[in-house]
Protein backbone atom coordinates (compact mmCIF):
# COMPACT_ATOMS: atom_id res chain seq x y z
CA UNK A 1 0.00 0.00 0.00
CA UNK A 2 2.86 2.12 0.86
CA UNK A 3 4.53 1.60 -2.55
CA UNK A 4 0.95 2.43 -4.79
CA UNK A 5 0.28 5.35 -2.49
CA UNK A 6 3.97 6.93 -3.41
CA UNK A 7 3.17 6.17 -7.03
CA UNK A 8 -0.22 7.37 -7.12
CA UNK A 9 -1.62 3.91 -7.82
CA UNK A 10 -4.57 2.02 -7.36
CA UNK A 11 -4.60 -1.44 -5.55
CA UNK A 12 -6.98 -4.32 -6.41
CA UNK A 13 -6.69 -6.97 -3.60
CA UNK A 14 -6.72 -10.81 -4.50
CA UNK A 15 -8.89 -12.04 -1.69
CA UNK A 16 -10.35 -14.89 -3.62
CA UNK A 17 -9.59 -17.53 -0.34
CA UNK A 18 -8.89 -14.42 2.27
CA UNK A 19 -12.19 -13.75 3.36
CA UNK A 20 -12.98 -13.32 7.69
CA UNK A 21 -8.56 -12.72 7.59
CA UNK A 22 -7.18 -9.57 8.98
CA UNK A 23 -4.04 -8.13 9.07
CA UNK A 24 -3.25 -5.98 12.13
CA UNK A 25 -7.47 -5.29 12.92
CA UNK A 26 -8.32 -4.54 9.46
CA UNK A 27 -10.58 -7.43 7.15
CA UNK A 28 -8.44 -8.49 4.27
CA UNK A 29 -10.48 -7.11 0.90
CA UNK A 30 -11.19 -3.64 2.77
CA UNK A 31 -7.21 -2.19 1.92
CA UNK A 32 -7.20 -1.75 -1.80
CA UNK A 33 -9.57 0.27 -4.08
CA UNK A 34 -11.26 -3.03 -4.97
CA UNK A 35 -10.85 -6.61 -3.94
CA UNK A 36 -12.02 -9.87 -5.64
CA UNK A 37 -13.62 -12.89 -3.69
CA UNK A 38 -14.20 -16.45 -5.05
CA UNK A 39 -17.09 -18.31 -4.33
CA UNK A 40 -15.30 -21.65 -6.16
CA UNK A 41 -16.30 -25.42 -5.00
CA UNK A 42 -12.92 -25.11 -3.41
CA UNK A 43 -13.17 -21.87 -0.72
CA UNK A 44 -15.19 -21.77 2.37
CA UNK A 45 -18.57 -20.12 0.95
CA UNK A 46 -19.09 -21.78 -2.09
CA UNK A 47 -21.71 -21.17 -5.31
CA UNK A 48 -19.54 -23.31 -7.25
CA UNK A 49 -18.20 -20.85 -9.60
CA UNK A 50 -18.38 -17.44 -9.00
CA UNK A 51 -17.08 -14.34 -7.15
CA UNK A 52 -17.75 -10.94 -5.99
CA UNK A 53 -16.16 -7.73 -6.48
CA UNK A 54 -15.91 -5.75 -3.20
CA UNK A 55 -16.02 -1.99 -4.02
CA UNK A 56 -14.20 0.54 -1.46
CA UNK A 57 -14.80 4.08 -3.26
CA UNK A 58 -18.45 4.89 -3.97
CA UNK A 59 -17.21 6.89 -7.16
CA UNK A 60 -17.04 3.05 -8.82
CA UNK A 61 -20.44 2.21 -7.96
CA UNK A 62 -22.45 3.04 -10.57
CA UNK A 63 -20.04 2.21 -13.20
CA UNK A 64 -19.67 -1.10 -11.78
CA UNK A 65 -23.56 -2.15 -11.82
CA UNK A 66 -23.55 -1.05 -15.51
CA UNK A 67 -20.75 -3.08 -16.33
CA UNK A 68 -22.00 -6.13 -14.64
CA UNK A 69 -25.72 -5.50 -16.03
CA UNK A 70 -24.64 -5.62 -19.93
CA UNK A 71 -23.80 -2.50 -20.21
CA UNK A 72 -26.99 -1.37 -19.73
CA UNK A 73 -28.87 0.76 -16.21
CA UNK A 74 -31.43 -2.10 -15.29
CA UNK A 75 -30.11 -2.10 -11.77
CA UNK A 76 -31.44 1.52 -11.76
CA UNK A 77 -34.43 1.06 -13.88
CA UNK A 78 -35.28 -2.24 -11.14
CA UNK A 79 -35.07 0.50 -8.39
CA UNK A 80 -37.30 2.99 -9.56
CA UNK A 81 -34.68 5.46 -10.63
CA UNK A 82 -35.51 5.61 -13.91
CA UNK A 83 -38.35 5.09 -16.27
CA UNK A 84 -36.76 2.43 -18.83
CA UNK A 85 -33.28 1.83 -18.91
CA UNK A 86 -31.21 1.27 -21.74
CA UNK A 87 -27.11 0.72 -23.09
CA UNK A 88 -24.98 3.22 -21.58
CA UNK A 89 -20.90 1.49 -21.31
CA UNK A 90 -19.08 -1.60 -21.88
CA UNK A 91 -20.24 -4.58 -20.15
CA UNK A 92 -21.29 -8.05 -20.23
CA UNK A 93 -23.58 -10.76 -18.07
CA UNK A 94 -21.60 -10.85 -14.34
CA UNK A 95 -24.60 -11.85 -12.50
CA UNK A 96 -24.90 -15.02 -10.32
CA UNK A 97 -28.34 -16.40 -11.06
CA UNK A 98 -30.63 -16.02 -8.78
CA UNK A 99 -30.43 -19.96 -7.73
CA UNK A 100 -26.60 -19.79 -7.15
CA UNK A 101 -26.99 -16.52 -5.19
CA UNK A 102 -29.80 -18.79 -2.92
CA UNK A 103 -26.88 -21.51 -2.20
CA UNK A 104 -24.79 -18.61 -1.26
CA UNK A 105 -26.81 -16.94 1.02
CA UNK A 106 -27.43 -20.09 2.95
CA UNK A 107 -24.25 -20.68 3.77
CA UNK A 108 -23.58 -16.86 4.94
CA UNK A 109 -26.21 -17.46 7.26
CA UNK A 110 -24.40 -19.65 8.97
CA UNK A 111 -21.32 -17.86 8.51
CA UNK A 112 -20.03 -18.11 12.27
CA UNK A 113 -20.56 -22.28 12.43
CA UNK A 114 -18.59 -22.74 8.94
CA UNK A 115 -15.62 -20.64 10.50
CA UNK A 116 -15.75 -21.77 13.36
CA UNK A 117 -15.65 -25.62 12.22
CA UNK A 118 -13.17 -24.86 10.04
CA UNK A 119 -11.17 -22.95 12.68
CA UNK A 120 -11.62 -26.48 14.81
CA UNK A 121 -10.08 -28.15 11.95
CA UNK A 122 -7.69 -26.19 11.60
CA UNK A 123 -6.52 -26.47 15.59
CA UNK A 124 -6.90 -29.66 15.19
CA UNK A 125 -4.46 -30.78 12.30
CA UNK A 126 -1.79 -28.43 14.09
CA UNK A 127 -1.80 -29.89 17.50
CA UNK A 128 -2.15 -33.44 16.33
CA UNK A 129 0.85 -32.57 13.67
CA UNK A 130 3.06 -31.16 15.39
CA UNK A 131 5.40 -33.55 16.91
CA UNK A 132 5.50 -35.31 13.45
CA UNK A 133 6.49 -32.26 12.22
CA UNK A 134 8.95 -31.22 14.20
CA UNK A 135 10.88 -34.67 13.90
CA UNK A 136 10.62 -34.86 10.24
CA UNK A 137 11.57 -30.86 9.19
CA UNK A 138 8.22 -30.84 8.30
CA UNK A 139 6.94 -27.52 8.59
CA UNK A 140 3.31 -26.45 9.76
CA UNK A 141 2.16 -22.70 8.83
CA UNK A 142 2.04 -20.32 11.90
CA UNK A 143 -0.17 -17.34 12.23
CA UNK A 144 1.56 -14.38 13.47
CA UNK A 145 0.02 -12.45 16.59
CA UNK A 146 -1.39 -9.44 14.47
CA UNK A 147 -3.03 -11.44 11.71
CA UNK A 148 -6.70 -13.50 11.75
CA UNK A 149 -6.54 -16.65 10.07
CA UNK A 150 -9.50 -17.05 6.98
CA UNK A 151 -8.93 -20.82 7.94
CA UNK A 152 -9.28 -21.74 4.53
CA UNK A 153 -6.62 -24.36 4.03
CA UNK A 154 -3.78 -26.25 6.20
CA UNK A 155 -0.47 -27.19 4.66
CA UNK A 156 2.54 -28.91 5.26
CA UNK A 157 6.10 -27.64 3.61
CA UNK A 158 8.14 -30.99 3.45
CA UNK A 159 11.93 -30.87 3.50
CA UNK A 160 12.55 -31.07 -0.64
CA UNK A 161 10.61 -32.00 -3.78
CA UNK A 162 11.21 -35.99 -3.82
CA UNK A 163 9.31 -35.99 -0.35
CA UNK A 164 6.78 -33.85 -1.28
CA UNK A 165 5.93 -36.58 -4.73
CA UNK A 166 6.28 -39.79 -2.14
CA UNK A 167 4.08 -37.99 0.08
CA UNK A 168 1.31 -37.21 -1.85
CA UNK A 169 1.62 -41.04 -3.28
CA UNK A 170 1.89 -42.46 0.38
CA UNK A 171 -2.07 -40.82 1.10
CA UNK A 172 -3.13 -41.54 -2.46
CA UNK A 173 -2.34 -45.41 -1.76
CA UNK A 174 -4.60 -44.93 1.37
CA UNK A 175 -7.22 -43.05 -0.87
CA UNK A 176 -6.53 -39.58 0.45
CA UNK A 177 -6.82 -37.17 -1.96
CA UNK A 178 -4.12 -34.26 -0.96
CA UNK A 179 -2.28 -31.89 -3.81
CA UNK A 180 0.61 -29.59 -4.07
CA UNK A 181 -0.10 -26.20 -4.70
CA UNK A 182 0.77 -23.18 -6.43
CA UNK A 183 2.46 -23.34 -9.25
CA UNK A 184 4.88 -20.47 -9.65
CA UNK A 185 3.03 -18.53 -12.60
CA UNK A 186 6.56 -17.21 -14.09
CA UNK A 187 7.82 -20.76 -14.67
CA UNK A 188 4.26 -21.38 -16.60
CA UNK A 189 4.03 -21.08 -20.35
CA UNK A 190 2.28 -17.79 -20.27
CA UNK A 191 4.76 -16.77 -17.70
CA UNK A 192 7.90 -17.81 -19.72
CA UNK A 193 6.56 -15.70 -22.72
CA UNK A 194 6.64 -12.19 -20.51
CA UNK A 195 10.54 -13.47 -19.50
CA UNK A 196 9.75 -15.92 -16.25
CA UNK A 197 12.95 -17.52 -15.76
CA UNK A 198 14.05 -20.38 -12.73
CA UNK A 199 15.94 -18.45 -9.88
CA UNK A 200 13.51 -15.57 -10.33
CA UNK A 201 11.10 -16.30 -6.89
CA UNK A 202 13.54 -18.71 -5.16
CA UNK A 203 11.04 -18.58 -2.24
CA UNK A 204 7.97 -19.09 -4.57
CA UNK A 205 10.28 -22.06 -6.57
CA UNK A 206 11.37 -23.90 -3.31
CA UNK A 207 7.77 -23.81 -1.85
CA UNK A 208 6.04 -24.42 -4.27
CA UNK A 209 7.90 -27.86 -4.92
CA UNK A 210 7.59 -28.96 -0.78
CA UNK A 211 3.99 -27.89 0.06
CA UNK A 212 0.95 -30.12 0.35
CA UNK A 213 -2.50 -29.46 1.15
CA UNK A 214 -4.52 -31.52 3.39
CA UNK A 215 -8.12 -32.40 3.05
CA UNK A 216 -10.02 -29.83 4.46
CA UNK A 217 -13.60 -28.79 4.07
CA UNK A 218 -16.87 -27.92 6.19
CA UNK A 219 -18.45 -31.39 6.51
CA UNK A 220 -14.98 -33.23 7.24
CA UNK A 221 -15.98 -35.27 10.00
CA UNK A 222 -13.23 -36.21 12.77
CA UNK A 223 -13.16 -40.02 12.09
CA UNK A 224 -11.94 -38.81 8.34
CA UNK A 225 -9.67 -36.46 10.18
CA UNK A 226 -8.24 -38.77 12.24
CA UNK A 227 -7.22 -41.21 9.22
CA UNK A 228 -5.76 -38.71 7.09
CA UNK A 229 -3.81 -37.54 10.35
CA UNK A 230 -2.87 -41.31 11.22
CA UNK A 231 -1.75 -41.69 7.30
CA UNK A 232 0.35 -38.26 7.49
CA UNK A 233 2.13 -39.48 10.62
CA UNK A 234 2.78 -43.38 9.09
CA UNK A 235 5.03 -41.39 6.52
CA UNK A 236 8.31 -41.67 7.21
CA UNK A 237 11.45 -40.33 5.49
C1 LIG B 1 -9.25 -19.52 -5.82
C2 LIG B 1 -8.32 -18.41 -6.11
C3 LIG B 1 -8.40 -17.70 -7.31
C4 LIG B 1 -9.36 -18.07 -8.42
O1 LIG B 1 -10.71 -17.85 -8.07
P1 LIG B 1 -11.82 -18.09 -9.20
O2 LIG B 1 -13.14 -17.90 -8.50
O3 LIG B 1 -11.63 -19.48 -9.71
O4 LIG B 1 -11.57 -17.06 -10.25
C5 LIG B 1 -7.53 -16.64 -7.51
N1 LIG B 1 -6.64 -16.29 -6.57
C6 LIG B 1 -6.52 -16.94 -5.40
C7 LIG B 1 -5.53 -16.49 -4.38
C8 LIG B 1 -7.35 -18.02 -5.12
O5 LIG B 1 -7.25 -18.66 -3.95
Amino acid sequence: MDIAARHGLPVIEDNAHGLFGAYRGQPLGTFGKFATLSFHETKNLSCGEGGALVINDRRFYERAEIIREKGTDRSRFFRGQVDRYTWRDIGSSFLPSDILAALLWAQIEIVDAIQAKRREIYERYAASLQPWAANHGVILPTIPDHCACSYHLFYLLLPNSAAQGAFIRHLQARRINAVFHYQPLHLTPMGRQFDGKIGQCPVTESAAGRLVRLPFYFDLESADQDRVINAVQSFTF
